[in-house]
């Protein structure tokens, strides 16, 4: 990955982009597009698709009739590894291309996007096109004058919701076990960030995925989300996104065809630094990567500091220190660590919990304003809010951007009373050299994940998902495919 490259990539032309069913890109019912706006600039950078409800039919109908003819479901797995291989090698090929296109819209730092979102999609459709023809069905211990077979069916139709931050990483960890399973997929992008998974869908036609076995439509949410998610056609949803937005997957569902939904859903992770952390300058400066890179706008971001009393003085003022110190800019250049906020109506919103979070008390140590207003673009500098207490809103709520709510606490039984203290579940840290404490937290923070002197690292071999109200299904690893196999049990007299 050099400069040069990537500017000569984000110098293109993006042409306007139809929605992609039935294996080709089409204007849909309307032909209408929306404008998406660049968050590196606030210029106008492509024209999408604006889907409607007879769009979404018309993907479901591709894909359900992809299913039904078994094109895709009845292929023999190895088959279908063959296929998705093609489609890693294909995506890892263009790696520099799609995560360019991806940051053009959505703003994350290139380095990471080229890991996290270009190479990582590569990664997952390899990790479940190599599983699929190892993963068994079972036979029953039953009596000897009847077998019982206990088979892994595809669900049938799957729709797909994803959020603006990590398209490509999060669309895979859905898009990869779900077609690695013979199922066939409706996906529905964000809105503002729908670039790069339009380039996936075209690589897996490339790559022999048939046509009608995977479909994307673009639009809004409210249009094109509750149509796919109130289909009576769609079999089970997989969704990445808000919390309000789970809540209404959970009600279209009652009012549809009671299609399975899982969420993964936002947090407000507690991050606790004692004082016997091995090493407090690693503690600090870890700690700040894991709330302030991609602006903050990360599911897992250790949101909400909890530090032990003895050291907190020392350990805001390092952690401030190096919030000043990261180089926020233009995020396809190499030089900078961390780039744009995804729009700027998520700016405002951060800006106004900083507003909230001094007027409820707490004290702003750094960062809480809009820098770089000459580019257009959204950027914000990293922020420390000091001495948040547990009843304000900083505190309870997630931001979503680089702004870290730090609270002190007493003694281990605070710590973890604090940690659970708010409706979140989705990660934790604890930093400590007490192997005893560090279990017992690991046991009692009330988190998918807990990360034990270290913040934010994992790979796909291990789940990713929520509990309480960040959700209830998983991501990566092979429990992450479960989902997207029925049982199906056959009883056999003998
Ligand atoms: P969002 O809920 O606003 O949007 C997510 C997706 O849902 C978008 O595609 C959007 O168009 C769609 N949508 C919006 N309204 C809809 C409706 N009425 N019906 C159907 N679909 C609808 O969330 P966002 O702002 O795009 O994403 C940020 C959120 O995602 C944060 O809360 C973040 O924590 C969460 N997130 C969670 C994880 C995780 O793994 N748990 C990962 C990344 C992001």
């Amino acid at each position: 990955m050099d400069q040069s490259s990537i500017d000569a990539l984000r110098a293109q032309d993006i042409a306007p982009r139809g929605h992609f069913i039935n294996g080709r890109s089409q204007d849909g019912e309307t032909g209408a597009r929306h404008q998406v706006l660049s968050p590196i600039n606030g210029q106008p950078l492509a024209l999408i698709a604006e889907g409607t409800p007879a769009d979404v039919d018309m993907a479901v109908r591709a894909a359900r009739g992809a299913f039904e003819d078994g094109r895709w479901s009845r292929m023999a797995p190895a088959g279908r590894k063959k296929v998705l291989l093609k489609l890693a090698d294909l995506i890892e090929a263009r790696a520099l291309e799609l995560a360019v296109l991806g940051v053009r819209d959505n703003g994350t730092e290139i380095t990471m996007a080229y890991k996290a979102e270009a190479l990582s999609a590569a990664a997952t459709f390899r990790y479940y096109a190599e599983a699929i023809d190892k993963i068994y069905g079972q036979i029953a211990p039953t009596s000897g004058d009847v077998l019982g077979l206990v088979h892994h069916a595809p669900v049938g139709v799957v729709g797909a919701i994803v959020p603006w931050n990590f398209p490509l990483m999060i669309g895979s960890w859905k898009i990869a076990p779900a077609l690695a399973a013979g199922n066939s997929v409706v996906l529905k992008p964000a809105e503002s960030a729908s670039l790069s998974l339009l380039k996936i869908a075209e690589l897996a036609a490339e790559a022999g995925v048939p046509d009608g076995v995977f479909n994307i439509v673009t639009g809004r949410g409210s249009v094109v989300g509750e149509a796919l998610a109130l289909s009576m056609d769609v079999d089970i949803m997989v969704f990445t996104g808000s919390g309000t937005t789970g809540r209404r997957l959970l009600e279209y569902s009652a009012r549809s065809n009671l299609k399975r939904c899982y969420l993964e859903l936002g947090g407000k992770s507690p991050n606790i630094v004692f004082a016997d952390a091995p090493d407090l300058a690693e503690a600090a400066k870890v700690s700040a990567a894991g709330i302030f890179r991609n602006s903050g706008q990360v599911c897992v971001a250790g949101s909400r500091l909890l530090v032990q009393q003895e050291i907190y003085e020392d350990f805001v003022a390092e952690i401030s220190r190096h919030a000043e110190g990261f180089r926020v800019g233009d995020p396809l250049d190499l030089n900078s660590q961390i780039g744009a906020v995804h729009s700027l109506p998520e700016l405002q919103a951060n800006l106004d919990f900083v507003t909230k979070a001094e007027a409820e008390g707490a004290e702003r140590r750094t960062g809480g304003n809009r820098i770089l207003t000459e580019t257009g673009g959204y950027y914000m500098a990293p922020t420390v809010m000091a001495n948040v207490k547990e009843t304000d809103t900083l505190f309870q709520n997630e931001v979503f951007g680089p702004v870290l709510a730090v609270t002190p606490f007493a003694d281990e039984d605070e710590a973890l009373r604090l940690a659970n203290a708010t409706v979140y579940g989705l990660a934790g840290g604890v930093w400590t050299s007490n192997l005893g404490r560090a279990h017992r937290m690991v046991a009692g923070i009330r988190a998918g994940v807990v990360h034990v002197n270290t913040y934010g690292g994992a790979d796909l071999t291990v789940p990713l998902g929520g509990v309480r109200q960040s959700g209830n299904g998983h991501d990566k690893s092979l429990h992450a495919i479960e989902k997207y196999f029925d049982l199906k049990t056959a009883w056999i007299k003998l």
